[in-house]
This record gives C-alpha cells, sequence and structure tokens, in this order.
C-alpha cells in the first residue's frame, strides 16, 4: 500500500513509519516540517530504501502538501504531525491551534480532492486516520475509563486544539464522505521518545543524577501504552476498521506518576546499581495548571472490531526503554545538551 503519513519523524510517528516500511513492506511518504520536537536520526535505519520517502513540509502550506499527495499518489493518509507537548501549549497556544487545528484542515482537504479523483476500488479503499488523544475527554473520577461515547471535554490549549482536529476529521466524513477513522490514545512510552516527556526525562535525569521532579503529589494517573504497541494498533484500525467510526487505543497499564518514577528508579537500581537508591533523586514541584487526575481508556471496541491487543507488560518494557537509552546516547545526547533542555525551560514531568 502506499500511505502518507505525516508527523513521521515524531515519537510515535517514527516507530509507525519503521513499523510499515520494515515489518509490513508498505510504501511510505513521511510528511514531516521538522520542528524542534522532530529527529531524522529515528529515520536513519531507511536511508536508501526506495519504499520511503521523505519530504520536508508544513502541513498549513496546502501547496507543498497537494505537491506531496500528487507525488505519492497515496492509497491512505495516516496524520500525526501535531504540536504535542501539554506545558508548550499553556506557555504558547498559537503554534498549536495553527498545526493541530488548520493543518488537519489542510490535510482533509487535500486529501478529499485526492480521493475525489480516485475511482472504482482504488477510491472505495482510500482511509484517512486521524491519529488523537485520550486528553480530549478531559479527567476521569477515580477507578473510571474513558470509551468511545465519553463526553469531549478538553481542558489545555494543546487538547482543545486536539479535540478541534477530531470534530473537523469526523465532519469531513459527515458532511463530504471523506473516509474518516479517528483514533485516540493513552500516554505513549518507548524508544525515540523526545526528553521533554514524563519518562525520558526521568530517565535522562536518573542517568546524569540530577533531581526527578514529579508534578504535585504525583498521583495522577494515566494509561501507559509502549509506541509498537500504538503503531499495531493504528494498523488494525487502518485495516479493519469502519469508516466513520472511533476507536480508543490504551495499555491496559493505569499507573500513577509516582509509581512509574518509582519503577524507572527500580530499573536504574538493577542496571546500575553502583548509584542506588535512585529514589533519592525524586523531588517533588508545584502542579500543573489544570492538570487533569486520571486518564484510562477502556480499549474493548478495538479489540473486539479489529483485533487490536497491547501485547508489553508496563514494569518489563519500562526496563528495555531505559536500555534503549542507555545504549543510544547519540539519539539524545544533541538534544539534550543543544537545541533543548528541559530544565532551563523550567519544564516538569508529565505528557
Ligand atoms: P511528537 O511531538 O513527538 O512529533 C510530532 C511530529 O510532527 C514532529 O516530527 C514534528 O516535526 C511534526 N510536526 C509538527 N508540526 C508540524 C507541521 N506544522 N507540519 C508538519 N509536521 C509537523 O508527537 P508524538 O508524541 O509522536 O505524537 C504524534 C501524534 O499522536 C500527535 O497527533 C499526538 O497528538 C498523538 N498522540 C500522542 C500521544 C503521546 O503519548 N505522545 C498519545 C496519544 C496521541
Amino acid at each position: 500500500m502506499r500511505i502518507i503519513v505525516t508527523g513521521g519523524c515524531g515519537f510515535i510517528g517514527s516507530a509507525l513509519v519503521l513499523h510499515l516500511v520494515e515489518d509490513l513492506g508498505h510504501e511510505v511518504t513521511t510528511l514531516d516540517a521538522l520542528t524542534y520536537a522532530a529527529n531524522p536520526i529515528s529515520l536513519r535505519p531507511l536511508e536508501g530504501n526506495p519504499r520511503h520517502r521523505f519530504v520536508q513540509a508544513d502541513i498549513c502550506d496546502a501547496q507543498a502538501v497537494e505537491e506531496a499527495f500528487a507525488a505519492a499518489r497515496p492509497q491512505a493518509v495516516m496524520h500525526l504531525a501535531a504540536e504535542s507537548h501539554v506545558d508548550r501549549s499553556i506557555t504558547g497556544p498559537g503554534a498549536f491551534i495553527r498545526t493541530n487545528v488548520v493543518g488537519t484542515q489542510v490535510m482533509l482537504e487535500a486529501a478529499r480532492r485526492h480521493w475525489s479523483s480516485l475511482e472504482g476500488a482504488e477510491r472505495e479503499a482510500f482511509r484517512f486516520l486521524h491519529v488523537s488523544t485520550d486528553e480530549v475527554y478531559g479527567s476521569l473520577p477515580p477507578g473510571g475509563f474513558f470509551t468511545e461515547a465519553s463526553r469531549y471535554d478538553p481542558r489545555s490549549p494543546y487538547s482543545a486544539s486536539k479535540a478541534g482536529s477530531d470534530h473537523l476529521a469526523r465532519a469531513w466524513h459527515e458532511t463530504y464522505g471523506l473516509p474518516v477513522l479517528v483514533t485516540n490514545c493513552s500516554n505513549n512510552y518507548g524508544p525515540r521518545h523526545f526528553p521533554e516527556k514524563l519518562i525520558p526525562l526521568m530517565i535522562l535525569n536518573a542517568l546524569e543524577g540530577k533531581p526527578l521532579p514529579v508534578y504535585g503529589d504525583g498521583l495522577n494517573e494515566r494509561d501507559w501504552i509502549h509506541v509498537e504497541d500504538h503503531a499495531s494498533g493504528l494498523v488494525a484500525v487502518l485495516e479493519r476498521g469502519r469508516v466513520g467510526e472511533t476507536y480508543l487505543l490504551g495499555g491496559r497499564s493505569v499507573r500513577n506518576n509516582l509509581a512509574v518514577v518509582k519503577a524507572l528508579c527500580a530499573a536504574f537500581d538493577r542496571l546500575r546499581p553502583e548509584h542506588a537508591p535512585h529514589e533519592r533523586l525524586i523531588t517533588f514541584v508545584a502542579d500543573r495548571p489544570g492538570h487533569d487526575r486520571r486518564y484510562a481508556i477502556d480499549p474493548s471496541k478495538a479489540e473486539a472490531e479489529v483485533g487490536y491487543r497491547p501485547s508489553r507488560s508496563f514494569e518489563q518494557a519500562l526496563e528495555d526503554t531505559v536500555r534503549w537509552y542507555l545504549d543510544n546516547e547519540s539519539w539524545w545526547r544533541p538534544i539534550r545538551e543543544g537545541r533543548y533542555s528541559g530544565e532551563r525551560l523550567g519544564l516538569g514531568s508529565a505528557k
């Protein structure tokens, strides 16, 4: 299949592109603006691979997007490009509205024009998969779970902009008939995760013996999914999802932030016992404004309809992730030292 993946140089996009090209043999065009969050090194394994093409373009640039569609002649679009960091959306919401809302509209319009030009079986088979977050549903009461029927209640500029993009994607299906699918997923972790998010930030701070800053009381709960389980789930929805439907993807691994940081410390104690105990590095910092208390996904619909299965054990995969950062310093060192420093920007933990 010929697929356009937007945001393919980001954390989830790169895992997805590698899976599509290397494991499944699809032909992928990665469309990415290479913002601060991108790391093109992530796609280095595909250098010289004739099944992969990279286009540097901003999804808000309608002409560039149009040209990418003309060259790629996609049979599917998987739309992941976004501004994705909640803390940055609080200090600078404009970029989130531009990329997540306006950029999604540009993508939908380009897809609609392309789809309208197709005929017969090709037109029937075309899909636009819009990739979104569980944060659009706001905060859950203790013990609750989101389902596809949960009410939208976004509470940060990031989640509000993603909610807007979800509504646009569904509107393009209802209004124009574009074969749209929507997924909303929980917190991802795994290799190639930009070190401003909770897990990689904690890993690199622990590695350097720096404080591990935990927001508030640390009891905010998240449902953690390994990025490769997410990538497999997206492919399952693309292949077997019903057009116009939404599917929630989660890891069935709800943990509070403090438990996650303690699990990371335990992994470090095993891997680097000479620096144990790592829990001594945990420090509590002022909470993020509007910090949602609990997100948790009930993925039953995706499991029943498309055969989605989160396959990783959280604690084991977390230790594997720590090992990945220990083994791949050349991936994160330039980000950590040059273009970005979480501490310098005053960022704490969390997605
Ligand atoms: P990321 O920040 O790691 O990567 C985003 C990518 O999009 C980067 O490569 C960046 O260069 C690109 N991009 C940003 N603005 C662009 C623009 N205007 N034009 C073209 N490319 C642009 O994000 P991620 O964590 O990989 O998330 C990918 C998608 O998955 C997002 O839509 C996000 O909302 C969604 N999501 C993320 C999570 C998570 O836990 N990270 C969970 C659920 C859903």
